[in-house]
């Protein structure tokens, strides 16, 4: 599976850390949120105070870990991170907050998936840096005031619809991470491949990054599959030759669509005329949970055009079935 969200073993964590950029310099793409994140950074040093509070939007496989990390490093603090569903209870949350230093980074992955008894607990704490807990129980219980040092929560989500608004409005700087441009991810490809002290020709760089669905994180993934390709070839450098080769055998196509994409695409047009079908309705035909579909696969079939969202449901695009080879069925 290329499109996934979690690196897996200790090796592949170890070989993510070493393609992270530390830097903002470093950090390829996604310009106007880097601007504006710079910005903010470099005045917010100056007064000597902490960082507003960030929330960042988008697909996985983006690089949100990666700038809350490179945030941290451009602000020469601490961060802690963690995710919504690992926060299972207020006990948890204060743990993580007293930990942290004046000016520290905690960053929650999924904020979107915070139990709410946690998330409402968050709301003093982002907007006035203390949290009250309620110790003992029955007649003894009472309430403790806890104050905390003023830190940063950079807070990341696929989907910043399903945040309630009390928690975005505390949010002050709130960024929308988009799909990286084929030009960035050339760029990110030969830098992980220099990385990987492994040989990439221009083309070939160009044609991987071409097929990876604007997300450095497929780019990076797929750059490792190409690349033991090339080593049990003949050839000292990755070139777009071997690029193709490889990924018709990891059945990624032209467009750097893979299995799951296509299934969606074909489920909707061979059982629902292309639709409307509900998103439910897809992910049942495929085995596929309803939220992958939504995180991962229908922002980019949307994205280039295959996929519409209507109020009755999802449709297939007329350049959805060009994909497909079929010709789109005559609206009367
Ligand atoms: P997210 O948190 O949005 O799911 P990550 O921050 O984990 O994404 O990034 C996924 C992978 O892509 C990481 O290996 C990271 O090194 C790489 N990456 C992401 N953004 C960039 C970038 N702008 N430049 C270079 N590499 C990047």
């Amino acid at each position: 599976r290329l499109v996934s969200n979690e690196a897996t073993d200790n090796e592949e964590a170890s070989i993510e850390k070493s393609l992270r950029p530390a830097t903002l310099d470093q950090y390829i793409g996604q310009d106007r949120v880097k601007h504006e994140l710079s910005v903010y950074i470099q005045a917010t040093k100056q007064r000597e105070e902490s960082l507003d509070h960030v929330l960042l939007y988008g697909p996985p496989g983006l690089g949100k870990t990666t700038l809350a990390m490179v945030i941290a490093n451009e602000m020469a603090v601490h961060i802690r991170t963690t995710s919504g569903p690992a926060i299972e209870k207020p006990g948890d949350l204060v743990a993580l907050l007293n930990e942290l230093q004046p000016g520290d980074i905690l960053f929650i992955d999924e904020i979107h998936r915070l139990p709410k008894i946690v998330e409402e607990m968050l709301y003093s704490a982002m907007e006035d840096f203390f949290v009250d807990i309620v110790v003992g129980q029955g007649p003894t219980a009472h309430p403790i005031h806890f104050p905390l040092p003023p830190f940063t929560l950079i807070g990341a989500t696929t989907r910043a619809g399903l945040l309630s608004a009390p928690l975005r409005d505390r949010f002050g700087i709130v960024s929308h991470m988009s799909y990286y441009t084929i030009e960035d991810l050339t760029e990110i490809v030969k830098r992980s491949a220099d990385i990987f002290n492994t040989k990439i020709t221009d083309q070939g760089a160009h044609e991987l990054a071409r097929r990876s669905r604007g997300t450095p994180r497929i780019a990076n993934r797929l750059l490792k599959r190409v690349r033991d390709f090339m080593e049990v070839s003949d050839k000292q450098a990755i070139d777009d030759e071997i690029v193709a080769k490889s990924l018709r055998f990891l059945r990624v196509d032209e467009e750097g669509l893979d299995e799951i994409d296509n299934k969606i695409l074909k489920t909707m047009v061979e059982y629902y005329h292309g639709g409307p079908v509900g998103l439910g309705t897809i992910a049942a035909n495929i085995g596929e949970e309803s939220d992958t579909i939504a995180e991962m696969y229908e922002p980019y079939l949307m994205q280039i055009g295959y996929l519409n969202r209507t109020p009755r449901g999802r449709v297939v695009t007329e350049k959805g079935y060009e994909h497909l080879g079929l010709s789109a069925p005559q609206q009367n």
